[in-house]
């Protein structure tokens, strides 16, 4: 059988990975290189013990505040359009600890595959740069790390093991932080890599396996018979297929319109920069600034902001200046670089309303399938969505895992 996949970012790639290696004829269809956007600027960290979804106690109040100011790290546009206030109606009504607890326990849970999976790739032959360095969450407000104490007993039932390092605790750990740092939670088991190595690496063995990889097609319209997707079409250019997965990222709320489903996918805008190596022991998150920071083997990236707007990739620059000012308030000796050595990139994570990522059946449709709404997660859940997506499309096997995922939670998905 053939599935034609629609998206070439990381959530895209790895479906086809999974896909063509359990036999199926696969197509990956993207409107410009594969592997950009958000699957290459963000931080590279595979974190299950960060995935409480964006939706929390307070979030709404905060992005309130944080909208007059220009430097924030989150940025609401606001916005009269329907679709506008029903996504931030949804997000009010999953602001609040019962959902965004039972959502990070589906992350978890799902994420579970993915840590090992990274490794599999790696002995498969995919050639990236992977470490296994844990992650340190650093706080400069002891309240903050409070709340993420609460969320400790998740985190061990799944198995993440994590380290309270409390005063001079978290400067043992990683000596580069200065005393303005009250604590840290490490997580040793999580892990971090190089996206856009990742994302090239997963595109070369995808055409060694006998993916077909076409570039600059943006698909535009799809033609339906009976409830089944007979192929979809970019201009004149026709895809055939038996089986589609729309994996389009931020686009996948507008794509989905030509499937006759409309998912309430929103653009939330982020920001990479990258500088000399600046020696830290291992990824950290610059937890009260919202700054996540990589250091790879022969670069540091720093990453954040979260902007609700529209689809576009423009930069920022006061919210850049932002990133580059955060690790002067968490590290020694940090120098922030000169503007015009620094060429930040930005990308589109794929939002929905609850923080959950939208993985299912497109509605009335036989062979139609939907990844996306992955949001600040994509890359940690890449492989176990994969999975688990591999199984619906090609055995119809719905796994548990996947229920809170379910696009029929929207009326735009059912
Ligand atoms: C600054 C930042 C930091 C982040 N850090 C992390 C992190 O550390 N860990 C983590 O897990 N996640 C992180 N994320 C989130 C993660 O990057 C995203 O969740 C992930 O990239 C989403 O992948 P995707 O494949 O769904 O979407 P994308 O990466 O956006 O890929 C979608 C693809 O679909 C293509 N497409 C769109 N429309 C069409 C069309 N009509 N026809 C054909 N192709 C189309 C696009 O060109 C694109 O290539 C971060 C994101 C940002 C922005």
């Amino acid at each position: 059988m053939h599935t034609v996949v629609i998206g070439g970012g990381v959530i895209g790639l790895t479906s086809a990975y999974h896909l063509a290696r359990a036999g199926e004829t696969v197509t990956v269809i993207d409107q410009r290189d594969t592997g950009q956007g958000a699957s290459d600027v963000n931080a590279g960290w595979v974190v299950p013990a960060e995935s409480a979804p964006v939706p929390g106690p307070g979030v709404v109040l905060q992005s309130l505040k944080w909208m007059t100011r220009p430097d924030s790290p989150l940025y609401i546009k606001p916005s009269l359009k329907p679709d506008f206030i029903s996504f931030m109606l949804g997000m009010f009504r999953a602001s609040n600890a019962k959902s965004q607890r039972a959502g990070f326990a589906a992350h978890l849970a799902l994420a579970e595959d993915s840590v090992h999976l990274f490794d599999d790739y790696r002995a498969d032959g995919i050639n990236y740069e992977l470490h296994h360095q844990g992650l340190l969450m650093a706080f400069t407000d002891k309240e903050l790390m409070h709340h993420h104490l609460g969320y400790v007993d998740l985190t061990k039932r799944y198995g993440l093991s994590p380290e309270s390092l409390v005063g001079d605790a978290v400067r043992e750990h990683e000596p580069l932080l200065n005393d303005s740092v009250e604590g840290g939670l490490y997580f040793p088991k999580e892990l971090h890599l190089d996206p856009g190595g990742f994302a090239a690496a997963m595109r070369a063995k995808l055409v060694d396996l006998g993916v077909d990889v076409v570039e600059h097609a943006a698909i535009d319209a799809a033609q339906i018979n009976d409830g089944r997707i007979l192929s979809v079409s970019s201009g004149n250019r026709v895809f055939a297929g038996d089986r589609f997965l729309l994996a389009a990222g931020a686009w996948s709320g507008e794509l989905s319109r030509i499937f006759g489903a409309n998912l309430p996918i929103r653009s939330g805008k982020g920001y990479c920069v990258e500088v000399a190596p600046f020696g830290l022991r291992g990824a950290t998150n610059l937890h009260d600034a919202k700054v996540a920071t990589t250091p790879l083997s022969d670069r540091f990236r720093l990453a954040g902001t979260m902007e609700f707007g529209g689809l576009d990739e423009k930069i920022n620059q006061v919210r850049v200046d932002a990133i580059l000012r955060a690790p002067g308030q968490y590290f020694r000796d940090w120098e922030p670089p000169a503007k015009a050595e620094i060429k930040p990139r930005a990308g589109m994570r794929p939002m929905s309303p609850d923080g959950l990522a939208i993985i299912g059946r497109l509605p009335r449709l036989s062979n139609g399938f939907v990844s996306t709404g992955h949001g600040m997660l994509g890359v940690t859940l890449a492989p176990a969505t994969a999975r688990v997506v591999t199984d619906l499309i090609r055995d119809g096997h719905e796994s548990p895992l996947l229920a809170p995922f379910s696009p029929a939670r929207f009326r735009g998905g059912r």
